[in-house]
């Protein structure tokens, strides 16, 4: 699992999905590859979720590893690449993830800086965020999304993050993409 970065729209969601995965899921290893401080932050975050239950209860049970991500590197047998976005004070990691020989990039938050750009550039399908209309504080407008798509005509693009309304190539609920 790829984390971008670590703002609460982007992270509050493990927690029941972490709780899946220790007593429903059959025991697998989950790799988390995310900014410094992964491990801390997830730590964290699972612990202020089941307060003194969490480490003798369900941490022996989760098979878990995190991974700073690295400019380039491999993860449970796929190669990636990092880029680093403009979004808030600390930044966030976008990733272009190689499956066989198609390439899927991800941005999770971003402004439509230069990196975005790099980041999208000969990929098959890149996952974007789209925030909504016009001024968006350090998301992406509507306008640069569409903007976005029309200088990479050669990707296609699936658009999320929107906040009210859609635009062309917004992503559907429990859509499924076959790269
Ligand atoms: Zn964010």
């Amino acid at each position: 699992m790829f984390l971008t970065h670590f703002h609460g729209d982007h992270t509050l969601g493990l927690p029941p999905f972490v709780l899946h995965r220790i007593f429903v899921d059959k025991p697998r290893l989950l790799t988390f590859v995310g900014p410094e401080g992964i491990e801390e932050r997830l730590q964290s975050l699972f612990e202020v979720s089941w307060g003194i239950d969490w480490k003798p209860v369900m941490l022996p049970r989760f098979k878990v590893k995190y991974v700073t991500a690295r400019p380039r590197g491999q993860v449970a047998g796929f190669q990636y690449q990092t880029i680093k976005l403009d979004h808030g004070t600390a930044g966030a990691n976008g990733y272009r993830i190689q499956f066989g020989d198609k390439v899927l990039a991800y941005s999770g938050d971003t402004e439509p800086t230069a990196p975005l750009d790099r980041l999208v550039d000969g990929a098959d399908v890149a996952i974007v965020e789209a925030t909504g209309p016009g001024d968006v504080f350090s998301h992406m407008s509507w306008e640069a999304a569409t903007a976005l798509r029309k200088r990479h005509p050669g990707t296609r693009f699936v658009f999320n993050h929107l906040y009210s309304g859609t635009v062309g190539g917004a992503a559907k609920d429990f859509q499924v993409l076959e790269i």
